[in-house]
């Protein structure tokens, strides 16, 4: 990456309201087949022009054609059937009710390929494409098959593997895993989870990244928060194996968060997606608070490793506000740079 101090999202954005409702997880669409294919096209391209103008470097398709960022992918996997459900608790801390492992999990057909291959048919600019993690995939199902969350974790990574290889050929310069269970299963992330994401990213030479986060800003998450304490030290027992391990980025919430920003000193040496913006907070950030945040994080991240990035996916949020957030993540990144090519 030339540019200094890249810019770019977590993932995902705001739908456009004649596409699902908006400021709702897992919204139904309001379309139905040829005009839901055309109208998640526009929507993409939509998000892809929203964050060329805001300044954004390194751009995504704001997973405008997903309807979750775990559930959809899991949808076009065999093995799993949508319409046996249990109740189970997410990341231990909230219930839903979740499709079954029914039978041996395998990949048909690809699953973001052609859309990947859309976008980049529209942007020269680095793309970024994000996919579950293995970790957080198991735990937003009901396992009645393998009965194993390791073996379950495997099966995907490899899954995962094929998916990232396609998606790479597609020109994707970045693929991005997202792991917010890591923030909760200490113990699994170091016994097998970052070896079942190593084993996702085997054979790639696109660029690989980790989203690690404290969720998207719903009440369930913001409760839990609560429950967390004064510092949020949970990366610290994540880090030294995710420092150790084959990944090349890893993306972090690290804005209006309780998260001693000295931690990231136990990553030193990888690049890091700094998360400026917070997405459980409506209020846009000014481009100060943005740098602030940014040049903080420059204690402990060399400049030429730092990407500038929001906090998670701001898909919940008004578009509006999801808009002025991208504008003030370009500003804040902006001073940053000066202030550093000044030197
Ligand atoms: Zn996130």
């Amino acid at each position: 990456m030339k540019t200094l101090l890249p810019t770019s999202t977590a993932g995902s954005l705001p739908k456009p309201s004649w596409l699902a409702q908006p400021e709702t997880l897992w919204s139904p669409w309001k379309l139905n087949g040829e005009a839901l294919t055309e109208g998640k096209q526009d929507a993409l391209r939509l998000a892809l022009l929203e964050q060329q103008r805001a300044g954004i470097d390194i751009v995504s398709d704001g997973e405008q054609t997903r309807q979750h960022f775990v559930t959809t992918f899991i949808e076009h996997l065999d093995g799993v059937d949508f319409e046996k459900r249990e109740t189970v608790r997410i990341r231990d801390r909230y219930e839903a009710n979740v499709p079954t492992v029914v039978g041996a999990v395998a990949r048909r057909t690809s699953v973001f390929v052609e859309d990947a291959a859309f976008l980049r048919r529209h942007t020269d600019q680095p793309i970024k494409w994000a996919l579950p993690g293995p970790m957080t995939m198991i735990d937003t199902l009901y396992d009645s098959h393998y009965k194993s969350r390791e073996q379950l974790a495997w099966e995907f990574a490899a899954i995962l593997n094929q998916e990232a290889r396609e998606l790479q050929a597609a020109g994707v310069d970045i693929i991005q895993f997202d792991e917010p269970a890591f923030n909760v299963f200490f113990d699994e992330v170091n016994d097998w989870g970052v070896a079942a994401l190593e084993r996702a990213v085997e054979g790639l030479t696109c660029e690989t990244a980790v989203h690690i986060c404290y969720g998207y800003g719903i009440q369930a998450n913001t409760d839990w928060k609560k429950t967390l304490g004064h510092e949020w030290r949970q990366y610290e027992d994540v880090f030294p194996r995710l420092q150790a391990s084959s990944l090349d980025i890893i993306s972090l919430e690290c804005h209006n968060s309780h998260v001693p920003l000295e931690l990231l000193e136990l990553i030193r040496g990888k690049k890091v997606m700094v998360g400026a913006i917070d997405v459980a907070n409506p209020a846009i950030e000014t481009p100060e608070a943005v740098a602030d945040t940014l040049r903080k994080a420059l204690q402990f991240v060399d400049a030429e490793h730092l990407y500038p990035c929001t906090n998670c996916g701001m898909a919940p949020l008004p578009r509006s506000v999801a808009q002025g957030k991208l504008r003030a993540l370009s500003a804040g990144a902006d001073i940053v740079r000066r202030e550093l090519s000044a030197r």
